[in-house]
């Protein structure tokens, strides 16, 4: 039996684990004192690790390379060779004919690590010659990077996980720890053992509320409203911070205009809670000692995203709980490197750490070390993901290449997205499983598995941590990295790194604010929290402790906005909110937890619609029948699961299922600030199987 140091792949926690090898397979995982996790793993991490060994449970593993030679054709094996000059070949047709603007790339978000991120954006932007890339981050947390930038200039936590317990005040905001990130929630019970002070803001009894000192039931939608209400009594009350505001931030009086036109009383029926319930929240946000807010995509899968997370971070400054030991903003991102994709600068706009593509002194840096002249950097902000349907309708997207992501399972209005693929001239896949997205591609590229590759990931407050190659990869299957630099080098830009250490090294050098985090460091259980920017230096758990914010000036830029109604509201036809949630042992699209044993025998297919049992009796709908949930969009089968947790007028699905899947049912509407769906609010009905 052997033992190998990693990290979990399953969610923005960081847990450090063992995966145990015999005989070539991995048969279980042990929790490791890691900084995030301290001896513990939740169900995913201690038993979503078979997947890797092929079970076959839900779908089998891809083991070798392979093409569909014309639209219509059969996808057929082919050697390593061919599959990488007929990709190279038809890249270089499409870029020659169309442009570099016509190919779109998005990276991942999971299993393959930062520098696989960084040489796919790399391949991207001086090979291929664009900024179209972007990452799953586009569907959760973008709201949160542009918003957080906008406010206080990082797209970060400005706090550490550990730095949860400390606090002596959270605020949940439509954020739902125990079912994402079980690690989280461990330190939020323990932070309340320890007399901090617990509101949940959200529509659902979600777990945490069980043990908050305020729980706002509020009506979905109504993000905006409240927490303008609770800027309002803050401000009325004289709770705010008026040193710090005057000391650190810009903007207040244009931002306490808006703010003046909501008194709680005002938005009662918005956000459908007593004006004194908002006014007890905020005041016991303000008056506390530290007090952070943590977020999920109750925030961001909103119309009015990015606005909501100005109101979070100006809330924050107002009241002095920004720039303080265990007091700050936490977007606590949900994929296991989904800020590890940010951080390497998978996103149209951004270059690896966060540096701007207009800005012609950053291309010129990369330019630099990337041996190219600076004018064949592009400074044109790439698409957005959650563009793609609409550019290859109109003709500007010809090419996709798809790393590891699933948007035909996690992308709204799946039949829209369905006919976008279907739609390409040329599509590429690179994933591990063959999932609903890859058995569309005209390339499919098979590659290593975590477990079987090593890299770095970033956790979800920062923090940099190795993770190690446990068993030998599968069938022909090749690392991520080497699959680019491959298609790199054949379409005349050639990459020749040897081993991940080369790229790591050189996203160091790239990035100021990454510099001091090296292999050594994070050696064993080492853990950097960027800005790191010594070899020396301790890493940063709190940013902002000097009073000084990322922005231009050093002072956090106040915004205010007003709330508006979500786009597509109940009707007679359609009178459910439908809200899409997550399921506790499952993870993104499934494929990696729907082929874990255990995690897939914990719930079947088709799912389930939480609805409360009031709406459940009106349509004469009993516990676990099966019903129709139907849309604008379409209607699926699933079972109905009547739960008093879930608030009148609301049902909530997750996306994770095969069939009964809700994306068939939601709409592709996005934040036009961000580009990101309005996954939390649609319209629906739910009816008897005989009743449709
Ligand atoms: Fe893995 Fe997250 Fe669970 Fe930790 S909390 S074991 S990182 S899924």
């Amino acid at each position: 039996m052997e033992k190998h140091m990693t990290v979990c792949p399953y969610c923005g926690a960081g847990c450090k684990m063992n995966l145990v090898v015999e005989n070539g397979l991995i048969v279980d995982a042990e929790p490791l004192h890691g900084v995030t996790n301290e001896g513990n793993l939740c169900l995913k991490g201690l038993s979503g690790y078979d997947f890797v060994n092929d079970t076959k449970i839900l779908t089998p593993r891809l083991l070798h390379p392979m093409i569909r030679r014309r639209k219509g054709a059969e996808l057929e094996r082919v050697t390593w060779d061919e599959a990488l000059d007929f990709t190279a070949q038809r890249l270089s047709e499409i870029k020659e004919k169309y442009g570099p603007d016509s190919i779109m790339l998005t990276g991942s978000s999971r299993g393959p690590g930062n520098e696989a991120n960084f040489v796919m954006q790399k391949f991207t932007r001086a090979c291929i010659g664009t900024n179209n890339i972007d990452n799953c981050a586009r569907t959760c947390h973008a709201p949160s990077v542009i918003g957080l930038m906008d406010t206080i200039g990082s797209g970060a936590m400005s706090v550490s996980i550990p730095g949860f317990e400390e606090a002596s005040c959270i605020m949940l905001f439509g954020y739902n720890p125990a079912a994402s990130h079980p690690i989280v929630a461990r330190r939020i019970v323990k932070a309340k053992e320890k007399g901090a002070r617990v509101i949940v803001c959200d529509p659902r009894v979600i777990e945490t509320a069980r043990i908050a000192d305020i729980h706002i039931q509020m009506k979905n939608g109504s993000n905006l409203a409240l927490l303008n209400a609770m800027a309002f009594t803050i401000i009325e009350e004289g709770l705010s911070d008026r040193a710090f505001i005057d000391a650190h931030t810009s903007g207040y009086e244009a931002w306490l205009e808006v703010i003046q036109q909501y008194p709680p009383e005002a938005v009662e029926d918005v956000v459908g809670v007593k004006a004194e319930i908002i006014r007890e929240a905020a005041r016991m946000y303000a008056t506390a000692e530290s007090s952070i807010i943590g977020w999920g995509m109750g925030v961001t899968q909103q119309r009015q995203g990015v606005h909501t997370v100005h109101a979070i971070a100006s809330l924050a400054c107002i009241a002095g709980k920004i720039g303080k030991p265990h007091c700050g903003v936490a977007p606590v991102r949900g994929q296991n490197n989904v800020q590890g994709s940010c951080d390497m600068g998978m996103l149209p706009n951004l270059y690896p750490g966060y540096q701007k593509v207009e800005d012609a002194k950053v291309r010129a840096k990369f330019a630099k070390a990337w041996g190219l002249p600076a004018e064949k950097l592009s400074n044109k902000e790439g698409f957005k993901l959650t563009d793609l349907p609409h550019g290859v309708r109109d003709g500007s997207i010809k090419a996709f290449y798809n790393f590891g992501e699933d948007p035909l399972q996690t992308e709204p209005d799946s039949a829209d997205m369905e006919k976008t693929l279907k739609n390409l001239e040329f599509f590429i896949s690179q994933d591990i499983f063959m999932t609903q997205t890859t058995a569309l591609a005209d390339v499919v590229l098979p590659a290593t598995s975590w477990g079987e590759h090593e890299g770095v990931f970033t956790a979800s407050d920062r923090s940099f941590q190795r993770f190690t190659a446990a068993v030998p990869p599968k069938g022909e299957c090749k690392h991520d990295w080497e699959i680019f630099q491959e298609i790199s080098t054949r379409m005349g830009y050639p990459m020749r790194y040897r081993n991940t250490k080369e790229i790591w090294d050189e996203v160091r050098e790239l990035c100021p604010q990454f510099y001091g985090a090296t292999y050594e460091r994070m050696e064993g259980l080492g853990y950097a929290q960027w800005p790191i920017p010594d070899i020396e230096g301790e890493g940063t758990p709190d940013l902002y402790l000097d009073g000084s914010f990322n922005t231009f000036d050093g002072r956090a830029l106040l915004l205010s906005h007003h709330w508006s109604a979500p786009t597509e509201e109940p009707d007679e036809g359609y009178p459910l909110v439908l809200c899409t949630v997550r399921e506790v042992g499952h993870y993104s699209c499934r494929s990696m937890t729907g082929n874990c044993k255990a995690l897939a025998q914990l719930a079947d297919e088709p799912g389930y619609v939480h609805i409360n049992p009031i709406d459940a009796r009106k349509r004469d709908i009993r516990d676990e029948e099966l019903v129709w949930v139907y849309s604008r969009r379409g209607k699926v089968i699933t079972r109905a699961a009547l739960d008093e947790r879930v608030n009148p007028g609301a049902v909530y699905m997750t996306y994770q299922w095969w069939v009964g899947k809700c994306n068939d049912l939601t709409m592709h509407v996005t934040d036009p600030l961000s580009g990101t769906p309005e996954d939390k609010y649609s319209s629906c009905d739910v009816a008897s199987i005989g009743d449709q």
